[in-house]
């Protein structure tokens, strides 16, 4: 099959979270499977060229309708990681994508409707038909309504769309100008059947129109295909949801193996597997060292998340007395969203800078976090809602016991030690569901005390999730199945 992604982010040239991860995760197990992949991105400013090999002129003089202009485009082209890519430069005074950074611009939902339009445009230009077209998020929403409302009778009638919702809460909100600044029609468009959002008078709602207008409609694990069509987790778009419910299904993230995967990682010493665990306490030793953290026989317990109201930043701050109050070592690596977010972990850095115990380190990074990975025992992740989750999974994979909230593919993917019905060797990790202090203790607690009083037992809880499966293996054939579905 001939598939096209097409998104804001492709790690590792162009990452901010967890996006970037699955386009590119998802689309190195497509092309691993013999299909032909390509990957279409905006040309930021900040990509990393290093990364791309063969970067090069693919096409010149693309022009791409915006209000009543032509804005001239070229198309470089190169190979990031193995997968063909293509970056839109427009050349024009809007500097749509010299900003520095990805996201934050006031003019997002403009920056992304014209990469919508400019991926079309180049399409139809070059002649290409891919079988599908796979967007994502709000950011390329608008794409599978001007592939039908425009393209389909300019003679781009092959490909099928599948969109995928990774995070529905930001849907990408607009006045109706911006339909008309890439060529649709208001008047047509703006009813609460397409893109009229139902709760805001007078705004386009793009993520909306992407499930109207796209051939499938995915979300990032099962549990929250139903979250996001039963509960309020479908943040406003649940009666859209529910009238293309036929078209919605769950496919949950794998994780890419080469970038998470203890026996090979070049930021860790040792590597370790399941099979030579010991090297584990090596790795545990260096994160302390690194961290100036004392030597002790105590667990790390390990937060690594953007600091974000969405991941429960309330009840991570109380994992972190929780932990140190139980007895054990805390580890929390994460970079906050907005100033209030920095300041309270400010706050507990401040208190804890001393400790022998305790190490918060407020920025991102990326060598830490997989030495954190390899060196700690619990993960926890108290999540308000998690459409799939990451995190978990490395953590997994590094022999880490994760506490989860219940929620999306946590939900998912960690199945309880004390209360799951799966069997023996399927049990990885512990669940909580309220969102309370009690709540979360109710599991780190019970992480905690496996730790301390039944060591075999939470070796055997490290040695499932090393060997539980969240490659790419089973979600790529999932797509694949709906994109044959759907396919023309
Ligand atoms: P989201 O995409 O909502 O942030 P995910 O769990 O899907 O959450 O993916 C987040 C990814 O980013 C994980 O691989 C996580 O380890 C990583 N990450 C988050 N914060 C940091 C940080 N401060 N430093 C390094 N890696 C981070």
């Amino acid at each position: 099959m001939y598939i096209t992604q097409v998104g804001a982010e492709y790690a590792p040239v162009a990452k901010v979270g967890g996006l970037g991860d699955v386009i590119h995760g998802l689309s190195r197990a497509l092309a691993k499977r013999g299909h032909e992949i390509e990957v279409i991105l905006p040309k930021y400013d900040c990509l990393d060229p290093d990364l791309i090999e063969d970067l090069h002129l693919a096409y010149e003089g693309l022009q791409v309708p915006f209000y009543d202009q032509q804005l001239p485009c070229t198309i470089e082209s190169g190979y990031a990681d193995g997968i063909r890519c293509f970056f839109i430069a427009p050349h024009s005074d809007h500097g749509f994508y010299h900003r520095g950074h990805i996201y934050g611009e006031v003019d997002d939902p403009g920056r992304f409707a014209f990469f919508s339009r400019a991926v079309l445009e180049f399409l139809l230009k070059t002649g290409k038909q891919p079988d599908i077209i796979h967007c994502h998020d709000w950011h390329t929403a608008l794409l599978p309504v001007l592939r039908w409302e425009i393209y389909e009778a300019l003679g781009l009638n092959h490909p099928r769309v599948c969109h995928t919702l990774h995070n529905s809460a930001h849907q990408g909100l607009a006045g109706e100008y911006l339909l008309r600044a890439v060529g649709l029609d208001p008047a047509r468009l703006m009813t609460s059947d397409r893109l009229l959002d139902r709760d805001r008078p007078h705004t386009a709602n793009l993520l909306q129109g992407a499930i109207v207008y796209a051939n499938s409609v995915t979300t990032v694990s099962p549990r929250h295909a139903w979250e996001i069509l039963h509960t309020d987790q479908g943040m406003g778009l649940q009666e859209t949801l529910h009238t293309h419910r036929h078209k919605l299904r769950g496919v949950i993230n794998g994780i890419d193996e080469n970038t998470w995967n203890p026996q090979t990682d070049p930021h860790i010493v040792p590597t370790y597997g399941p099979e030579y665990l010991p090297e584990k306490a090596r790795n545990k030793q260096h994160l302390r060292r690194r961290l100036g953290l004392e030597e002790a026989a105590k667990p790390i317990v390990a937060i690594v998340s953007r600091l974000d109201r969405q991941k429960g930043v309330e009840l991570m701050r109380h994992a972190v007395h929780y932990a140190l109050k139980s007895g054990c070592q805390m580890v929390l690596l994460g970079s906050a969203s907005e100033p209030w977010i920095d300041e309270l972990f400010e706050d507990i850095r401040h208190q804890t800078d001393g400790s022998a115990d305790c190490r918060l380190v407020l920025r991102y990074d990326e060598e830490l976090s997989h030495q954190i990975h390899a060196g700690a025992d619990i993960m926890v992740i108290p999540s308000i809602y998690e459409p799939c989750g990451l995190t978990q999974m490395t953590a997994m994979k590094y022999g880490v016991v994760p506490v989860v909230r219940r929620v999306g593919g946590l939900a998912d993917s960690v199945f309880d030690a004390n209360y799951s019905d799966k069997a023996f060797e399927e049990v990885n990790g512990f669940l909580f569901d309220d969102l309370t202090p009690k709540g979360l203790e109710s599991a780190l607690g019970r992480a905690i005390r496996l730790w301390f009083r039944y060591p075999a037992y939470f070796r055997q809880l490290r040695l499932n999730g090393m060997y539980t499966d969240n490659s790419w293996f089973g979600p790529a054939q999932q797509y694949l199945d709906i994109f044959e579905d759907i396919k023309a």
